[in-house]
């Protein structure tokens, strides 16, 4: 598998550094208002990744999708409305959970919110001020970039390029213009926590790097968002993670292009926003999953519905082909008769389109290519539908099984979204008993090797006295 790193601007070899176990944090929404469909690719985009990983390289996934429930916006908007920051940020947080299950995503193993967090976050800011990294002013504190020496590795940006280019503001506290926030000073009907340094609340690349380090401990394999937040949010994410340890942070920073409408980045502040509950209530899940990954996550995209009502016509012809030959199956019964050549022939030929799949999605998650691919076998196997034979048609079962096996990561069936989980229980179920009846017949090399080739793909079994249980590693 290869993935394209912004850190150091190249697609290169990835695989999990621990455990075949993939740590994946997504920097969540800040829930001030809904979200809208922009902010809904790279929801999909990771779920697609995490999808890949878990089906075809069999690695587990600790994925952490948080949630920012204090922040400037918030406040804002409370002032606003006159409605407390907890409610709204309560009521948000809903929505945005909501619209997780309507896009038929898998769940988060952790959705931790920011609030839940500020004892963290506290400690945090204060370890970087006894290590000379930070500082206070009035009750604000302040990270010093130009203690760190690595600042803006990610974005490229060199320090003395931006000092010449930024404005000095007049009455600054800073030492350098460029010093950001890790913790702000109270101010009147704002939502605060005590600290030594003063009354405040947490600046937003802090709640991340602590969440991040909590939850995946080790596993710092991917962190990943749009490209907006690469500076200055993950540029300063990595300053103050790195200047506490004294080690690299994530290795991997992924990051989407921008959905644009009408060549204009979406926006709030523009106005030119579809909220994505809106576009939900006009398309459903699978064409929306289909509109986005029919483009590279990287490029940037543009938003219309002439562009989803395409997605909904080609996903159409996936979803119809499949049920259709499913239908026909069922009613032929559980014939048990063998396939003529024809057949035979039909059902080899389809291993070569899982294998160009696998190399696609392989190559920085090509879902444009693999879409392509999908597309492909359907028109295949529309063709030798069209004159199969009645033997034949039993080589169409391995054609739908294998689209619909393909078509998991990108979410393209909702029932089989919904169901593998539970399959994949029950078949970790069926071993489990079959071991144990090997093992009360005294074969246990045989045994021996179920545990293995389970714990190969992260189940670990667990003989107890009252029998065996299992956990999936992490
Ligand atoms: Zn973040």
């Amino acid at each position: 598998m290869r993935l394209y790193n912004t850190l150091t601007r190249q697609t290169e070899p990835f695989e999990p550094q621990h455990d075949r176990t993939v740590g994946l944090y997504v920097c969540g929404p800040t829930v001030y208002d809904h979200i809208h469909i922009g902010n809904v690719r790279p929801i999909l985009v990771f779920d697609t990744l995490r999808r890949y990983f878990e089906r075809f390289k069999g690695w587990t996934v600790i994925h952490v999708q948080n949630v920012t429930d204090v922040d400037d916006k918030l406040i804002q908007r409370s002032i606003e409305t006159g409605e407390s920051v907890d409610a709204i940020a309560k009521t948000y947080t809903d929505a945005f959970f909501e619209l997780l299950d309507r896009l038929h995503v898998l769940t988060p193993t952790h959705s931790p919110l920011a609030t839940e967090h500020i004892e963290e976050m506290i400690g945090l800011v204060a370890d970087l001020m006894e290590k000379g990294y930070a500082y206070e002013r009035d009750g604000d504190v302040y990270f010093r970039v130009d203690a760190f020496e690595n600042y803006g590795k990610l974005s490229g940006r060199r320090l003395d390029e931006q000092e010449a280019g930024a404005r000095i503001e007049a009455s600054d506290k800073k030492e350098n213009p460029l010093d950001f926030t890790l913790w702000k000073a109270a101010k009147p009907g704002e939502p605060t926590w005590p600290t030594p340094w003063g009354a405040g609340r947490p600046g937003w690349h802090t709640e991340c790097v602590v969440m991040a380090k909590k939850y995946l401990g080790k596993h710092l394999d991917i962190h990943a968002g749009g490209n907006d937040l690469v500076f200055p949010h993950h540029e300063n994410e990595i300053a103050q993670a790195e200047a506490t340890t004294g080690e690299p942070f994530f290795r991997f920073w992924m990051h989407n292009g921008m959905l644009a409408f009408q060549q204009d980045k979406m926006s709030k502040s523009v106005g030119n926003v579809a909220q994505a509950y809106e576009v939900l209530d006009a398309f459903d899940a699978e064409a929306v999953r289909y509109f986005f990954l029919s483009r590279h996550y990287r490029k940037p995209m543009d938003y219309s519905d002439e562009g989803l009502g395409a997605a909904r016509t080609a996903l159409g012809r996936i979803q119809t082909l499949v049920r259709d030959v499913e239908a026909e199956l069922r009613d032929a019964g559980s014939s048990s008769g063998e396939s003529d050549d024809a057949g035979r022939a039909f059902a080899e030929s389809l291993a070569e389109y899982r294998t160009r799949y696998i190399d696609a999605m392989d190559d920085d998650l090509n879902t444009v290519d693999a879409i392509g691919i999908l597309q492909e076998i359907v028109a295949a196997t529309n063709r030798f539908r069209s004159d199969a034979s009645e033997e034949d048609r039993l080589a169409l079962r391995a054609a739908v099984e294998l689209i619909r096996e393909l078509a998991y990561p990108l979410g393209l069936f909702p029932e089989s979204a919904a169901s593998c989980d539970s399959i994949d229980a029950d078949l970790i179920g069926l071993l489990v008993e079959l071991r144990a009846e090997l093992r009360d017949k005294k074969e246990f090399e045989l045994a021996d090797r179920i545990r293995d080739r389970l714990e190969g793909l992260g189940i670990v079994l667990k003989d107890g006295p009252t029998g065996t249980i299992w956990t999936a590693a992490g």
